[in-house]
């Protein structure tokens, strides 16, 4: 069998278009244009290219964006007044802390200063606990865009057999609230867990969220499984030349797509989908603001 390939780079367009719809509706219906502020703490190269694309993206959806570029050596509470400002400012709609902070800041601390209502990377232990009890809360930006995929690829996911392997606050955790709220029966693996490679060939869904390059291969899945894949990692890729490297996901992409159903390549799949969910947030958080509902599709 061959998987059909999970496509988030045309997904995370059609989010883009509806959020941009959203956006259009917003302000010639109510004179009102999302704002989303990010702030970025110190020079990290990698932090500052996701700020870059989060401005662009921002602005190309129609809404405004806000840029703070703090110095490494700022302190924690001027980074707390700021988080204040932007707070009580009303054309800010969404606020963005770029995480790891410099290593003085306590990042729960900053984290937690933010409004709730704000708080477009559901981050904040409010949202992580309304999440929890199935409240209506802002829902962390990557499992959002794997909730949309599987949901969009597979219809209903009640009473399906789903296997999240990774426990992190911004992915595992999240990602294994959201298939329990969509009435999924919910495993969450880690780097503990016995017989894990069972576990998941017992899985309607796997969903692989770990940091290791193509841990997870053919024989660890159902044939037919739906597969998605959010791990990012950097492999050297002697056969591109010297020095070469490219990017593969915790799946082994080439013996999973043989058995699953369907599979999310890397790149391509779940990446371009947090950045299309940031947006999603922050419409969602100005519609809501405002006494609006949120825009049809672009919440969990
Ligand atoms: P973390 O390092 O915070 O968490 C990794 C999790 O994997 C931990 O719970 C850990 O278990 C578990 N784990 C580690 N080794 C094993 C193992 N051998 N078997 C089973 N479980 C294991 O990572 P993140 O959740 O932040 O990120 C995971 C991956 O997703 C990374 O590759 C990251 O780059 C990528 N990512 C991609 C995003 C995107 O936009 N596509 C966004 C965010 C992350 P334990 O808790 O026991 O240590």
């Amino acid at each position: 069998m061959s998987a059909q390939i999970i496509d988030g780079k045309a997904f995370a367009a059609s989010v883009r278009a509806k959020v941009g719809d959203a956006v259009a509706a917003m302000k010639a219906d109510h004179d009102i244009t999302p704002g989303l502020a990010v702030v970025l703490v110190g020079e990290d190269p990698a932090s500052e290219v996701y700020v870059r694309n989060k401005g662009r993206q921002t602005l190309e959806a129609g809404m405004k964006s806000f840029e703070h570029k703090l110095p490494a050596d700022t302190s924690e509470a001027d980074l707390l007044a700021l988080v204040a400002r932007l707070n009580a400012d009303r054309s800010v709609h969404g606020i963005l802390v770029q995480l790891p902070l410099p290593a003085h800041m306590n990042e729960d601390l900053v984290v937690n200063a933010i409004d709730p209502a704000k708080d477009v990377d559901g981050f904040h232990i409010s949202n992580v606990g309304r999440l929890a009890t199935g409240q209506s809360a802002m829902v962390p930006c990557t499992p959002l865009g794997c909730l949309m995929m599987l949901r969009d690829h597979l219809g209903s996911l009640s009473g399906l057999n789903a296997v999240v392997v990774g426990r992190s606050n911004i992915v595992g955790k999240p990602m294994a609230q959201l298939l329990l709220r969509d009435s999924c029966t919910v495993t969450i693996a880690h780097s503990r867990t016995k017989n894990i490679e069972a576990l998941c060939r017992n899985a309607d869904i796997v969903v692989a969220a770990v940091g290791r390059p193509e841990m997870i291969s053919d024989d660890w899945i159902k044939p037919g499984a739906t597969v998605i894949d959010v791990g990012i990692n950097r492999i050297d890729a002697p056969e591109k030349g010297e020095g070469k490297t490219r990017l593969v996901g915790d799946v082994d992409f080439q013996s999973v797509s043989q058995v699953a159903g369907a599979i999310t390549p890397v790149p391509g799949g779940v990446g371009p989908m947090t950045i299309a969910c940031l947006l999603a947030n922050t419409v969602t958080a100005c519609a809501r603001a405002n006494g609006l509902n949120a825009p049809e599709g672009l919440t969990a």
